[in-house]
């Protein structure tokens, strides 16, 4: 019987059943496939954006669909059940972090460039902030927009960009006053199609799916109509979405390890040692029962944040908090669960060995546990107090 929700109503659930059933039909059929040539099709962003998902958060006459935040949570749940990480970075990436920027400071100009066909699905968006030598330090990067008439001349590197090889443009952390520190970021957009753009595609741990770029900046000539928002403001407004950042991250991950479980079980049934189950086993049930309670306790508190975020609350610790907690959880659960897949656990056909790859990058990127905690700190121990940025 279902269960009421404080959060959800049916439309809420119907919407899940038709993401679901995409995600079915459309994106794990193709796992070995995206996986292995480390790329997302173009064209599934484009079916994405002509089915409305990937401008659920976004105005109407952008093209979104000005759904309430509920609907970007059973979104983001659903995708994760694809089970291939780096389909979910990628997606999540392009509408939750790349774009939103555009939509809520860009020009008119910038939106109907950039917002309109990435939530079409016609281009696809990355967001660049970290560099080589500057990640959890965002105040030290070093990529330089130097102002020239009407245009920024563009120089310095970014790395680990997702989107960044196959993607088509990139909302960018740039410095615009070399010595303002925070106070000197600027965001701009940036066409990687652009002369003076070299992109190098880096091989990693998990993920594969998600394309990971370092781009570099070459006297790269960028219309100064392409700035978003105001200009020294981008350290204000980076820092102000990476609650929705982490908060996107604490969601997925949650689904993730929800999803974990569920393959988790079918294999308890199915698997038998001893003459039985081995879901029969105590030591098994048990661990399993800790399993399960880690996953549900941490998603009620990941969808009492998104509550707060709803509410227009400033939720910079609760979504750190979210973020640290989640993504702690879903590699200690996913860690759990393949132990109980003994040695098919860690053969590749079996897609818990990839949900395990995956949910290492978890605690690192989007900012790693760390800094998370740093934060947390900051407002816990020392009663730091965050203020919008965009207004
Ligand atoms: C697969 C992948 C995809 C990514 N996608 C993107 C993307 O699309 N766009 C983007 O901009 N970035 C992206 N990143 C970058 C990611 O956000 C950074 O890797 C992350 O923020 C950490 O930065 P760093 O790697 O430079 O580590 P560093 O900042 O060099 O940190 C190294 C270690 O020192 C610790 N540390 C640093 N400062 C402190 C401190 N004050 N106190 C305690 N410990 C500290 C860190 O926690 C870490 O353990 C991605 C990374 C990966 C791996």
């Amino acid at each position: 019987m279902k269960r009421p929700s404080l959060y959800f109503t049916d439309e809420h659930e119907l919407f899940r059943q038709s993401v679901r059933q995409f995600i079915r039909s459309e994106v794990v059929p193709h796992t070995d496939e995206w996986e292995t040539n480390r790329r997302i099709p173009a064209a599934v962003f484009r079916r994405m954006g002509e089915l409305g998902f990937l401008g659920l958060p976004f105005a109407e006459p952008y093209g979104g669909a000005n759904a309430d935040f509920w609907f970007s949570v059973v979104f983001l749940e659903e995708l994760a059940r694809c089970g291939m990480g780096g389909f979910t970075t990628a997606v999540s990436v392009h509408e939750y972090m790349a774009i939103n920027h555009i939509a809520k400071a860009g020009s008119e100009a910038l939106k109907q460039k950039y917002l309109v066909p990435a939530i079409a699905g016609e281009k696809i968006a990355a967001l660049a902030i970290t560099e080589p030598d500057a990640g959890s330090d965002v105040a030290a990067i070093r990529t330089m927009a130097r102002r020239e008439g009407d245009v920024y001349i563009v120089n310095g590197a970014k790395t680990f960009i997702s989107n960044g090889t196959y993607g088509d443009f990139v909302t960018l952390a740039v410095k615009t006053a070399p010595a303002g520190g925070p106070n000197g970021v600027s965001l701009i957009v940036v066409d990687l199609n652009s002369p003076g753009v070299s992109r190098t595609k880096l091989n990693k741990m998990g993920w594969h799916s998600s394309d990971t770029a370092e781009i570099r900046f070459d006297e790269v000539r960028v219309p100064v109509e392409n700035l978003i928002g105001t200009e020294h403001a981008g350290f204000y407004y980076l820092m102000e979405s990476l609650q929705l950042e982490r908060l996107v991250a604490a969601v997925m991950a949650v689904s993730g390890a929800d999803l974990a479980l569920d393959w988790t079980l079918t294999y308890l049934q199915e698997r038998e040692a001893f003459g039985k189950p081995i879901g029969k086993f105590q030591a098994i049930r048990h661990k399993i029962a800790d399993v399960a309670t880690e996953i549900d306790v941490a998603r009620q508190f990941v969808y009492h944040t998104c509550w707060l975020f709803t509410q227009g609350e400033v939720v910079v610790k609760e979504c750190s908090m979210a973020k640290l907690h989640a993504s702690e959880m879903q590699k200690r659960v996913i860690d759990s669960c393949l132990q109980f897949f003994g040695g098919y656990g860690y053969i590749e056909e079996y897609p818990i060995c990839r949900a395990y790859r995956d949910a290492r990058v978890g605690t690192i990127a989007g900012g790693t546990s760390e800094i998370m905690r740093e934060i947390i700190a900051k407002i816990v121990v020392d009663a730091v107090a965050y203020k919008p940025a965009y207004s």
